[in-house]
């Protein structure tokens, strides 16, 4: 007697079971099909055929076998799928150990800013300063003799001259230039008694309403600040790191212009993008000044600081294997501003993001399609004392000389810089959060998009 009530509840159990993974499949399979028709659509505006046309193809055949099971009541089969499901779902929230030191935090020392491939290109041939650094500095000679062969920046001689595209990067980098002489000027002797709290509540939505999409403040260490000026009149003398705070905030690069580099419209935006930052960083500097404290812009062509590093500390983001600032929802396809001010702004330590540096470990997107091969595959090494990414900045920069642009094949590609939208921050969550999908993003980003995505075409007005 006993013996067949167990058995009853049993199969009690079992048919309550197998009702829930039909109904659990029914519910799959509508799921796929949504989620897959969205991403087919997302694709499809994005002008990304080939991405929608898998999409179109996954949402058709993955919700078969759960909506068979569930329209047939094929119970086996149901309880099977239900069991992949939860199965996979645990190993995607599984904590799986990653590293949290792929690469060091600190620089060891301060860069002189006379290394950096801008400061040398804009060494004159013969001149003094030219003279002076090649003694010093004989091993970069060749390397550099090797990008003064080439046509150079926005060259009519170079591979991707536009004649209209190159005089508007021009007109920005002209304007920008123009700012120079106000990313410092007189403080107001009447100091406003402000509190931390005050002006962060204000200065934060105030710089998003001038055009930053993320604001965020820091400390300044010694390693942000250039040891000795590389640019301008001032090259030579040495920066006294005058100041201790620093608002760092980034503008976004236009999707539409970056995915066609390395052709022209990069460098439009590039120029466009550090005239709005230098725009943005001169008011807010000036904003400070006139309250009575000491304050910066640091702008195109007039830094002290290693803006990226500044920005990084400040939270806004990692900087991965193309060593440039990598926010986590527009991913490299930005541009970074500075002010820094004797202001006592109110900072938090930051949150290191290392999900993005271990996703950077498996991606290699950007080595892959870097036409210089600039950009290591492999994994961070010691450089100077410090374990990090390092890209062959000569050889990128003399392929902007014979491109004529910023090249910018590496930020049009990397997975991080897809534009901010449900599907592609879905993806980004799951980036965050599950090691085990950081290794199949890469790979499905190379599925949908390809792994050496060809550029997109101009958009139409600059063609
Ligand atoms: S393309 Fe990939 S490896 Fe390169 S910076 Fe972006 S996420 Fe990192
Ligand atoms: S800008 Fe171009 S050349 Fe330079 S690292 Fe990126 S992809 Fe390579």
């Amino acid at each position: 007697m006993i013996h067949t009530n167990i058995n009853h509840k049993q199969l009690l159990a079992m048919a309550y079971l197998f009702n829930l993974s039909t109904l659990f499949c029914f519910i799959c399979s509508l799921a796929f099909l949504v989620i897959f028709l969205y991403s087919t659509y997302i694709f499809y505006i994005e002008n990304e055929k080939k991405a929608a046309l898998i999409a179109l193809l996954i949402s058709t055949l993955l919700p078969i076998p759960y909506f068979v099971a569930w329209y047939y009541n094929y119970n086996i089969l149901a309880l099977i799928l239900f069991a992949d499901i939860i199965l996979t779902g645990l190993l995607f929230i599984y904590p799986f150990k990653t590293s949290d030191t792929i690469c060091d935090e600190t620089p060891l020392n301060k860069v002189d800013e006379r290394d950096v491939m801008f400061s040398r290109n804009e060494l004159e041939v013969g001149s003094e300063n030219y003279k002076t650094y090649y003694k010093q500095h004989p091993e970069k000679k060749v390397l550099d003799d090797a990008f003064r062969r080439e046509a150079g920046l926005g060259s009519e001689k170079a591979i991707f001259n536009h004649t209209l595209a190159f005089a508007a990067a021009h007109a920005s980098f002209f304007t920008v230039g123009q700012f120079k002489k106000v990313v410092d000027g007189q403080v107001n002797p009447e100091k406003k008694k402000i509190s931390s709290k005050d002006m962060g509540i204000f200065l934060k939505p105030w710089a998003k309403k001038l055009g930053a999409l993320d604001v965020d403040f820091c400390k300044l260490k010694d390693y942000h600040w250039y040891s000795y000026k590389g640019r301008g009149n001032e090259y030579g003398d040495i920066i006294n790191n005058p100041h201790s705070y620093a608002i760092a905030f980034t503008v976004e690069m236009t999707e539409g212009m970056v995915k066609a580099a390395p052709q022209s419209s990069i460098i439009m935006e590039s120029a466009q993008q550090y005239l709005d930052s230098g725009r943005v960083a001169i008011q807010i500097a000036e904003f400070l000044r006139h309250l009575g404290y000491s304050a910066r812009a640091h702008i195109d062509g007039n830094y002290q600081v290693i803006c990226p590093l500044v920005a990084r500390d400040a939270g806004l983001g990692e900087i991965g294997r193309m060593g440039l600032l990598m926010t986590p929802k527009q991913g490299p396809r930005v541009r970074v501003g500075v002010v820094t001010t004797d202001f006592p702004l109110e900072t938090r330590d930051r949150k290191k993001l290392n999900y993005m540096l271990d996703f950077c470990l498996h991606c290699k997107k950007c080595a892959e399609v870097c036409p210089s091969k600039s950009i290591s595959l492999e994994d961070p090494k010691m450089i100077d004392g410090v374990k990090r990414w390092q890209i062959n900045s000569e050889s990128c920069f003399t392929y902007w000389c014979k491109a004529g642009t910023d090249c910018g094949r590496c930020l049009a590609t990397c997975p991080f810089s897809h534009p901010d939208n449900l599907l592609h921050n879905a993806i980004r969550f799951g980036i965050k959060y599950s090691p085990l999908f950081r290794r199949i993003a890469a790979p499905l980003d190379n599925l949908f998009y390809g792994r050496k995505p060809k550029p997109k075409k101009l958009p139409k007005w600059i063609r």
